[in-house]
C-alpha cells in the first residue's frame, strides 16, 4: 500500500487503528512530493518541517484519542489564503515576500481540527486565469499529459489531490476556479454556496464571488473537507448563519426520486468537444440507470454569463487590488523619484498583463459615465441569469452539465488569447453570479487519456443533494480511481 495514494477518509481509518502514524504518512507524501514536483510544479511554496511537526503533534492527539477526521491529514492550500507566518504570495511578483500576520478562518479550522499543511499550491496570479500559466513563477503541469494545463485558476491544487502529493486540498472559486481543474485532472472540486465557507484571510478578486471550496480525490473525501471549513463567521459580513448538517450524512445509496434539470442551452452547446459531449450524455444514462429522473430545463439567460462575468468580476477587481500601491506591504518600486511614479511603477512591474487586463478593464467599467451601461447593466442580468436558476430549481433538484466545453488544452496555446480563454468558461461561470453550490466530478476520458468532469448544480445551501448524486454516480463508475501515469 502506498500511503501518499490513500484517501483521506481511508487514511484516517488507518491512523484511528494505528495502523500507520501521522508521522509516517505525512513522510511519504513529502516524499512523493520530492520524487514528481519537478515534473507537475504543483506548489509555490514547501513547509516540510512545519508538516513533520504537525504530524508529530497529530501522531500525539491520536494517542490520546483527541482526534478528528482530518488530524495528521497531509492538505495543500492555494496560495491565496492567508497562512500566518508562512509565505502567501497570490502567484504575484507584487506579494512574493509576503507573509501573513494571521490565519485564515478555514486555517485556524483546518489547524484545530489537526490538519498537516505540506505547502501553498500554484495558481493564476490573483485567481484570475483558467490555465494556472498566468502564475509570475511558473505553469503547473496536468499529472495526465505534462505538456497540458491543469486547469484554473486552482491548478496547482488540482495537480497535487491528482499526483498524490496531498490527500486533499482548498483551492478558491469565483467563476470556476475550483471546478475546471478538478474536471481537467480528474478529481472532485466543489464550490460551495456563496456564504456557506467564510471568506476571512481569502485574498479578494471579485468578493461578491469568491468562495473557498476543497479539492479531492473521492466525494467521501470532499464531504469531509467541507465538514472542517463550512460555517458562520462573524469576521466575514457575507458569511451566513446557516446550520452546517453533516456531509457525509448525504453519501447513501440510492438516486430514486431524484429530479436532474438538463439545461437544453448546455447540451449540445457551440464549442462543445464531441468526447465531452458523449461523456456528459454516459453520464446522463447512469444518473437514470441509478434511478433519477432527467428533465430539460432551459437557462435562457445563461448565454450571457460570460459577458456578465467579465464585467462584473474586473469592476471588482480592480477595487479589491486598489490595495497594492507599494505603501504598506508588498512589492515597491524604490527608484521612482515621486509618489505617482512610484505607484505606476509599483503596479507595471508588481502585476502581470492578465491582472493588468483585468484592473484596465474594471476600471474603465466602473468610471463615471460608464457604470451605469456595464457595471449597472450587468448587475441587472445577473439578476436575471439568478431567475432562471430559481425556475429551474422548481421542477427540479439539482442540475446536470459539462465543466469546461474541452479537456485540457495544450500549455501555450490560448495563453495569447484572452477570449477564447474566457470562453472556456461558459459553464462555471452562472453558478457563482446566482451564488449556488457546484460540484465537478470525474465522468471520463477522452480518446487522448485526458479526464473530463461533470458538474452538478444545486439549491442554495444543498450541497448535501449534489454530493448524494456524486457519491452514487461514483459508486457506478470507477474514473475517479484513475490514476496518472508519473
Ligand atoms: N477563469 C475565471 C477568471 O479568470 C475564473 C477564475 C476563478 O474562478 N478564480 O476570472
Amino acid at each position: 500500500m502506498k500511503l501518499h495514494e490513500l484517501t483521506i477518509h481511508h487514511a484516517h481509518e488507518l491512523l484511528r487503528k494505528k495502523e500507520i502514524t501521522a508521522l509516517e504518512l505525512t513522510q511519504a507524501v513529502l516524499a512523493r512530493i520530492e520524487a514528481v514536483e519537478a515534473q507537475v510544479g504543483a506548489y509555490i511554496s514547501l513547509f516540510p518541517e512545519e508538516a513533520l511537526v504537525q504530524a508529530r503533534a497529530a501522531d500525539k492527539s491520536l494517542a490520546m484519542g483527541t482526534c478528528g477526521p482530518l488530524t495528521g491529514i497531509p492538505l495543500a492550500i492555494k496560495d491565496l489564503i492567508c497562512t500566518q507566518g508562512l509565505r502567501t504570495t497570490c502567484a504575484s511578483r507584487i506579494l512574493e515576500n509576503f507573509i501573513p500576520p494571521y490565519d485564515a478562518t478555514v486555517m485556524q479550522k483546518l489547524k484545530a481540527g489537526g490538519a498537516v499543511i505540506v505547502g501553498k499550491a500554484n495558481m493564476d496570479e490573483f485567481a484570475m486565469g483558467s490555465s494556472t500559466e498566468h502564475s509570475a513563477f511558473k505553469p503547473t503541469r496536468n499529472p495526465w499529459e505534462l505538456a497540458s494545463i491543469p486547469g484554473g485558476s486552482s491548478g496547482g491544487s488540482a495537480a497535487a489531490v491528482a499526483a498524490d502529493m496531498c490527500l486533499g486540498s482548498l483551492g478558491s472559486d469565483t467563476g470556476g476556479s475550483i471546478r475546471q481543474p478538478a474536471a481537467h485532472c480528474s478529481v472532485v472540486g466543489m464550490k460551495p454556496t456563496y456564504g456557506r465557507v467564510s471568506r476571512f484571510g481569502l485574498v479578494a478578486f471579485a468578493s461578491s464571488l469568491d468562495q473557498i471550496g476543497p479539492l479531492a480525490k473521492d466525494t467521501t473525501d470532499c464531504a469531509l473537507l467541507m465538514n472542517a471549513v463550512c460555517g458562520y463567521d462573524p469576521n466575514d459580513s457575507t458569511s451566513v448563519p446557516e446550520p452546517v448538517p453533516d456531509f457525509t450524512t448525504f453519501l447513501t445509496p440510492g438516486l430514486k426520486g431524484m429530479k436532474i434539470g438538463i439545461p437544453k442551452e448546455y447540451l449540445p452547446a457551440q464549442g462543445l468537444d464531441p468526447d465531452v459531449d458523449q461523456a456528459i450524455r454516459n453520464a446522463i444514462r447512469r444518473m437514470q440507470d441509478l434511478g433519477a429522473e432527467c428533465i430539460e430545463i432551459s437557462l435562457p439567460h445563461t448565454r450571457y454569463a460570460v459577458a456578465v462575468y467579465y464585467v462584473i468580476a474586473p469592476c471588482e477587481a480592480s477595487s479589491n487590488l486598489a490595495r497594492y500601491d507599494g505603501v504598506r506591504y508588498g512589492f515597491r518600486d524604490r527608484q521612482a523619484d515621486d509618489l505617482i511614479q512610484m505607484y505606476r511603477r509599483t503596479k507595471s512591474q508588481g502585476f502581470g498583463p492578465e491582472v493588468q487586463r483585468r484592473i484596465i478593464i474594471g476600471t474603465y467599467a466602473l468610471s463615471a459615465g460608464y457604470y451605469d451601461a456595464y457595471y449597472g447593466k450587468a448587475s441587472q442580468v445577473r439578476t436575471l441569469i439568478m431567475n432562471d436558476f430559481k425556475q429551474a430549481f422548481e421542477r427540479c433538484d439539482l442540475l446536470l452539465s459539462p465543466v469546461a466545453p474541452t479537456p485540457a488544452f495544450p500549455i501555450g496555446e490560448i495563453s495569447d488569447d484572452p477570449l477564447t480563454m474566457y470562453l472556456s468558461d461558459i459553464f462555471t461561470l452562472s453558478a457563482n453570479l446566482a451564488g449556488i453550490p457546484g460540484l465537478s466530478i470525474p465522468c471520463g476520458f477522452s480518446r487522448n487519456g485526458l479526464p473530463i468532469g461533470l458538474q452538478l448544480m444545486g439549491r442554495h445551501f444543498d450541497e448535501g443533494t449534489l454530493l448524494k448524486a456524486a457519491y452514487n454516480f461514483e459508486l457506478a463508475t470507477d474514473f475517479h480511481k484513475q490514476k496518472p501515469r508519473l
